[in-house]
């Protein structure tokens, strides 16, 4: 029979504990250092990631069509507006586009690529409006301000693909200024401009970005802790019904031992005494059992033990209690059943243990038994007064001759 072992309940947080560089968090890039934690965890949110990157994407794309409306009030119908427009109108056409792709694909928010090219393709597209209307210079380094929060805040990225993007908006920015002829100290003071949203969105980022993958941790902890408390429940319940057969049964042939079967000969005579319902009680001892020690050696015996418990147990009805009395002796108690049907019960197995053989090595060992019925009556005071009756029935049929059934 396996034993389990009793191990300390300690050993449900050792799991956690263990791993804890598995959850470090980098406080510069605001992701897991473990690539490996990075990329589950990515993957964990990766539809709430798609949902959020939409939600941006298509306010992105709804703000690039609006501003249009600025772009006619100042220029008309004229060629410029219509470069404008144009412009506006693939880039939302980009964004939208990709916005259904990440519907489709969720996995596309995962990594962050995608939006990253996007957001780079539309920085190209908005540098267009420097040219076309250079004269509101000052109002587009106030929208790149506000793009480079956004980068950080609002579009769900990675931080180091937003820090790229940030990169190519404020040198494109800077750039496209120092195009339209702006005296380089004035570009100096461009590029703080710039560079102070960058830094804000990019703590914020961080921030928000370390929140997340907290959570994740504390999330990823608690059914872990839930997943070993689980597994210990089982254990234990394991462990109790281990302990429940030891403490009843008996370690060579799994019947039930003397102390369980006394308790449900008590609650079975209860029933006698209460219903008037039959009950008989059989005594079984092995016809020279000692031969087959002697001749084949103590583990033949047990082997021929064990053969003869299945054999009990599985010709008798499982409401039968069949319990080891010691050595070589059982107890059979045969609920709702007369003498004269126990008679036949226990003659039918008396045969069928005759019939039936062990085989040990090239042995094969037969073996007989004799049985002693009687039935439980109202008087009976306890198990050993009806043992005992029974007792004085075996002694007749070993002298008899052995292998027989015996009334009393
Ligand atoms: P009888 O027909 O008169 O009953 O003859 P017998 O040889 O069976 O005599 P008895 O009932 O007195 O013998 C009991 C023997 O059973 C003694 C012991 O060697 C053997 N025995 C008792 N318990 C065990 C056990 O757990 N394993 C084995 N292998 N033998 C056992
Ligand atoms: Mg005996
Ligand atoms: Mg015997």
């Amino acid at each position: 029979m396996k034993i389990i072992k009793n191990r300390p309940l300690v050993a449900v947080e050792s799991k956690v504990t263990d791993e804890p560089k598995r959850y470090s968090l980098s406080t510069w890039r605001g992701e897991f250092l473990h690539t490996d934690t990075e990329l589950a965890y990515r993957e964990h949110v990766k539809e709430e990631t798609a949902r959020h990157l939409i939600v941006a994407l298509r306010v992105w794309a709804f703000l690039l069509l609006a501003f249009g409306w600025l772009d006619y009030i100042a220029l008309g119908m004229s060629e410029g507006f219509y470069h404008l427009m144009g412009m506006r109108v693939l880039s939302a056409t980009l964004v939208l586009i990709f916005s259904v792709a990440v519907k489709f694909k969720p996995r596309l928010a995962r990594d962050g690529i995608g939006v990253t090219v996007i957001e780079v393709i539309g920085f190209f597209l908005f540098f267009l409006i420097y040219f076309v209307r250079p004269d509101i210079i000052s109002w587009n380094i106030g929208v790149t301000v506000i793009l480079l929060i956004s980068i950080y805040i609002f579009v769900p990225n990675r931080i180091i693909n937003s820090n790229l993007v940030a990169l190519f908006g404020i040198f494109g920015s800077l750039y496209c200024i120092y195009l339209l002829n702006v005296a380089p100290p004035l570009l100096v003071g461009i590029f703080f401009i710039l560079c102070l949203p960058t830094i804000i969105g990019y703590f914020a980022g961080v921030r928000l970005n370390l929140g997340k993958r907290h959570q994740y941790a504390l999330f990823i902890e608690t059914v872990q802790i839930n997943q070993s408390l689980q597994a210990e429940i089982k254990r234990r319940e394991e462990l109790e019904v281990e302990l429940k057969l030891q403490a009843t049964t008996d370690p060579l042939t799994g019947l039930l031992n003397r102390r369980q079967y006394e308790t449900l000969f008590r609650r079975e005579q209860e029933r006698v005494r209460r219903h008037g319902s039959k009950l008989t009680l059989c005594v079984t001892d092995l016809d020279h059992f000692k031969k087959i020690n002697d001749q084949y050696g103590h583990d033949a015996g047990d082997q021929v033990l064990k053969h003869i418990s299945d054999l009990f147990v599985a010709t008798l009805r499982h409401t039968d209690i069949v319990g080891r009395f010691g050595g070589e002796e059982f107890i059979l108690l045969l609920p709702d059943t007369d003498l004269e049907n126990a008679m036949i019960v226990i003659n039918r197995l008396r045969e069928k243990l005759q019939a039936s053989s062990v085989k040990s090595d090239d042995l094969e060992i037969r073996i007989t038994a004799t049985f002693a019925v009687t039935e439980v009556s109202q008087d009976d005071a306890t198990i050993e007064d009806v043992i005992r009756r029974a007792d004085k029935a075996l002694y007749q049929g070993k002298e008899a001759g052995r292998n027989q059934v015996v009334a009393s």
